[in-house]
């Protein structure tokens, strides 16, 4: 297969491309937006976060409660950062997993915030005592779990937000009106005993969800920037941590409950920093991974395309807004007889436009592109091969937009019907000289016709005067004699009279509207003698008005029922005449009860002299069918017979169903 070359977002509009190069430019340099080296950043954030902590240990250490609330708050404000961030970036960062937890951590927020407002000693919502506060970060711990396990299923699909806020908006309401209200959330922590079972057991459960949600991220890790990866997992590690803490406090005041919260800090600024950081002030990393994804995704689409183009009997090209070539098939370049790298990215029409037809092709281009002129979806035009030959093809193209309509690119499938031309010109040839022979031929055949008749009447007038004087002098013999020369004239002159009649078929009279029953009646009327000698009966159907030259129609009829009278059987003649419609044409049909043709025959009678009878047995020239078969052609029709000896003949010809106004 030949590699498609990959043209990349570069080829979409100006902004576009400036942006791209943006993001190129920001993914895997060693320094920030701000010119900032990564290693500085690291240390300040280093020293910020140890002050955090060290401040959080020495706030624990003079007033617990107030580092409770400060720990808390910093988690409820990252949170709830987390939402805002995954929330308005929702259209511009294509992952449903970072979406989806942004609502979570909202809702997360929430009840670590009353967590915070209930526990112990704040003054606000502690009537409850320990417990409540405790149920209340249980249960947070729960909800935070359980989303960050359905989060990687997410991943690729459409969050429908509004159903997940509805969604995350009952579970709360119930968890608080369980632990307020209706008192039927298991108590967690029991004055002067301490934790309950079910406390200790829901954070393991807690610290396994996430080891299972830890899992379930990395199994999707394609999915993610490599460092957005480590910074989750490590919020994973340290949320199972802070669980651990959790397990084994005795009072609310104690280490290890500052150290669950420590590490609860710790994890949340993870997260800060995978989804905030990494979403703000590094948004180019995530696009740039979003963004090669789909370049791969596009990549293979275009692969696949290229093979289905590979397959393809007719040649591709592709012509950006600058003319040059961004795609060609192998057919393309088996026709310019180019390899592939040759032709991509050349100026089209400067390679391959043969050089008469070059500058005016390129402006059509140029106004294409401008929007300037429609696009002519088929048109013919050579191209010049690697070789310097000249390839004719048929093209039929479109014109690929952008967004706002702005032709981007051109795609264009090409025929080559060099052959084809080539074929269509000698025939036309062929046919040119053909008819130039026909004419003279008939030329010849009318003058000559018509020039043999006068010496011929000479010779007849003067035998028959010969007859007339010399009857008795001549005697029997001298008598045969001049009755076979006289014989061989009448012939003479009916063969002349057909031969002009056929001559002068070809000698174009205008076609009118001609009603068939009209030429009919003139044709029968001709017949009249013949028919009344032999008793023949005629019969027709209605005939139509055609649009034709009469006198041509009438002589038609009048060949096929002199025939039909001529070559009868022994029965008396019977005739019968009808025409049908057949789509664009009509079909007349001439019937008879005569002795029939033998089928092998039934071709060759068309043909001028074709006879088969002697003329002694029936007179005749083997013109009549010819004259016929010439005037069917003339009209756009055919003629032909079906027959059989002793069967009868049936012979058929067409007339277009022309409209007056085709001539
Ligand atoms: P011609 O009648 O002068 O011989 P045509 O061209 O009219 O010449 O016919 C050619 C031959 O076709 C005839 O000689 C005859 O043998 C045969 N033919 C034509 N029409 C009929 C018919 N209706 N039935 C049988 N044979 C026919």
């Amino acid at each position: 297969m030949v590699n498609l070359k990959y043209a990349g977002p570069e080829r979409g509009t100006v902004p576009v491309q400036s942006r791209w190069r943006a993001f190129r430019a920001g993914c895997g340099k060693k320094k920030d937006m701000s010119g900032k080296s990564v290693l500085y950043n690291k240390f300040v954030t280093g020293l910020i976060w140890t002050a955090v902590l060290l401040g959080l240990s020495f706030a624990s250490s003079r007033n617990y409660l107030l580092f409770h609330t400060v720990a808390e708050l910093f988690s409820i404000i990252v949170a709830c950062g987390i939402f805002m961030l995954a929330w308005n970036s929702r259209r511009f960062i294509d992952n449903s997993y970072f979406l989806f937890i942004g609502i979570a951590y909202l809702f997360v927020a929430g009840l670590d915030l009353l967590h915070a407002l209930s526990y112990s000693g704040s003054g606000i919502l502690d009537e409850g005592g320990a417990d409540v506060s405790t149920q209340l970060w249980v249960a947070a711990r729960y909800v935070q779990g359980i989303s960050l396990l359905i989060a990687p299923f997410l991943l690729g699909r459409k969050v429908r937000t509004t159903y997940v806020m509805i969604g995350y908006a009952i579970t709360v309401a119930l968890i608080v009106e369980a632990i307020f209200s209706w008192n039927v959330f298991p108590a967690c922590y029991i004055g002067g005993t301490g934790l309950t079972a079910f406390k200790k057991m829901s954070e393991y459960a807690v610290s396994l969800i996430f080891v299972v949600s830890a899992g379930l991220l990395i199994r999707r890790r394609k999915e993610f920037d490599g460092g957005v990866l480590r910074l989750l997992v490590w919020s994973f590690v340290m949320t199972i941590a802070s669980e651990l803490f959790f397990t084994f406090y005795a009072g609310v005041y104690d280490f290890s409950n500052m150290a669950g919260h420590l590490f609860k800090v710790t994890a949340f600024y993870l997260m800060y920093k995978a989804i905030i950081q990494t979403g703000l002030v590094r948004p180019y990393n995530l696009l740039c991974r979003n963004l090669k994804q789909s370049e791969e995704l596009l990549r293979e689409e275009k692969d696949k395309i290229q093979k289905y183009l590979d397959i393809a009997g007719v040649m591709f090209v592709v012509l950006d807004k600058d003319q040059k070539v961004s795609l060609i098939n192998k057919k393309g370049c088996e026709i310019l007889r180019c390899d592939e790298a040759e032709v991509m990215g050349k100026m089209w029409f400067d390679a391959f436009s043969p050089e008469g037809i070059r500058s005016e092709v390129k402006r059509v281009y140029e106004k294409l592109v401008a929007g300037d002129v429609v696009p002519v979806e088929y048109f013919e035009s050579p191209i010049l091969t690697a070789g310097g030959g000249e390839r004719v093809i048929a093209w039929h193209n479109t014109v690929l937009k952008d967004e706002q309509g702005a032709v981007q690119a051109v795609l264009s499938s090409g025929e080559d019907i060099t052959a084809r031309k080539r074929a269509e010109e000698k025939l036309e040839q062929a046919m040119g000289e053909l008819k130039r022979s026909n004419a003279e031929l008939e030329q010849f055949a009318y003058i000559a016709s018509h020039d043999l008749q006068q010496p011929l009447l000479i010779v007849d007038g003067f035998l028959k005067l010969i007859q007339r004087r010399y009857v008795d002098k001549l005697g029997p013999d001298g008598n045969e004699f001049i009755e076979s020369a006289l014989d061989g004239a009448r012939q003479m002159q009916s063969l002349i009279r057909d031969l002009l009649e056929y001559a002068r078929v070809g000698r174009d009279k205008p076609f009118e509207p001609s009603d068939c029953s009209a030429c009919l009646q003139r044709s029968l009327a001709n017949l009249k003698v013949a028919i009344e000698e032999s008793g023949a009966i005629i019969t027709n159907d209605a005939l139509p008005v055609v649009v034709a030259d009469p006198t041509q129609v009438t002589q038609l009829f009048q060949n096929l029922i002199s025939n039909a009278v001529k070559y009868r059987s022994e029965d008396p003649p019977r005739v019968h005449i009808s025409a049908k419609r057949n789509g664009r044409e009509w079909t007349f049909c001439v019937r008879d009860n005569g002795m029939g043709i033998a089928p092998e025959n039934t071709g060759r009678i068309f043909d001028i002299f074709q006879r088969l009878h002697n003329k002694n047995e029936y007179p005749g020239t083997g013109i009549g069918l010819a004259i016929c078969k010439k005037i069917a052609e003339r009209h756009g029709g055919r003629i032909w017979a079906e027959s059989g000896p002793g069967k009868g003949s049936t012979f058929y010809f067409t007339i277009p169903d022309r409209e007056d106004s085709d001539l």
